[in-house]
């Protein structure tokens, strides 16, 4: 599997996830024009993608879905909550999906699992039978289920959104400030430590983690990258996603990651356990 940032942030967000000729892209923040020139920057020439796949009813996500229904007619895949509060575009392309049911596009199956959010919002776990890659961001607060959704996979996307001192004496006004700090608003590098922190500690943490949708106001890499890097140990890889890339992430090239702990035989030796320590 690889994976394609074109871009993180308020101003758009547009990841595309690509596996055994299927191209999925999740959240459709860019216009087709600007993800194609992207893609091209990176020598991916397949075009258009087989899906769009909405996370959430917030602009910065779903604001060029209507373009790549109308011309492209590209299915765009979003929930009930969704498409009821968000325009999709050209309704013979609309698809639907259910935030607790896993669906499958080509080789690619999503597993979605609902996110506080002030709009109806899902984390998605991407699989394509080998690989399992999460994408979370736009949340307020990590609940349990979410944190046994994202364990075991291969990478994590999560959103690592602001510095909560620089937020605090930021220029933003006290309800905006209020909004983004709480449990329906986005995820501070505090928060993604100790959701990073807890996967580390039950051995469950993607060797690859992207920091996502960092505020331009809030936020800056080198500090969100010091906080992360306190519980990413340093055969990992972890980055900060730019507002626009594109970032290339290929999955394929990773040591395999033990399967998530609730799908671990109840007793007996777990043998796969050993990969999680590669000699290099
Ligand atoms: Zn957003
Ligand atoms: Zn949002």
């Amino acid at each position: 599997m690889k994976i394609v940032i074109l871009a993180s942030g308020s101003s758009g967000n547009a990841t595309l996830f690509i596996s055994g000729g299927t191209q999925v892209l999740v959240d459709a923040g860019v216009g087709p024009v600007v993800a194609r020139r992207l893609l091209a920057t990176v020598g991916i020439e397949t075009w258009p993608p087989d899906a769009v796949v909405i996370t959430h009813a917030h602009s910065d996500h779903v604001g060029s879905a209507p373009g790549f229904a109308g011309r492209l007619r590209v299915p765009v895949w979003a929930t009930e909550a969704t498409a009821r509060a968000a325009r999709l575009g050209d309704p013979a392309r609309a698809r639907r999906y259910a935030s607790r049911e896993p669906f499958t596009i080509g080789a690619l199956t999503f597993h979605p699992c609902p996110v506080p959010h002030d709009a109806a919002q899902v984390a998605l776990v991407v699989s394509d039978g080998t690989r399992r890659a999460a994408i979370a961001t736009d949340l307020g607060e990590v609940t349990g289920a979410l944190a046994d959704h994202l364990a075991g996979c291969d990478v994590l996307l999560i959103e690592s959104n602001h510095d909560e001192e620089m937020l605090a004496r930021g220029p933003y006004p006290p309800y905006l400030q209020r909004r983004i700090r709480g449990t329906g608003g986005h995820l501070s590098n505090l928060q993604t430590h100790a959701l990073l922190r807890d996967l580390s500690r039950r051995r469950a943490l993607a060797p690859v983690v992207a920091l996502m949708h960092l505020s331009e106001t809030n936020n800056r890499p080198d500090l969100a990258l010091e906080v992360a890097r306190d519980v990413v140990g340093p055969r990992s890889r972890l980055l900060a996603a730019p507002p626009r890339g594109p970032v290339v992430i290929d999955a394929t090239e990773l040591p395999r990651m033990a399967p998530p702990p609730r799908l671990r035989p109840p007793a007996g030796p777990a043998p796969e356990q050993l990969l999680l320590f590669p000699r290099s």
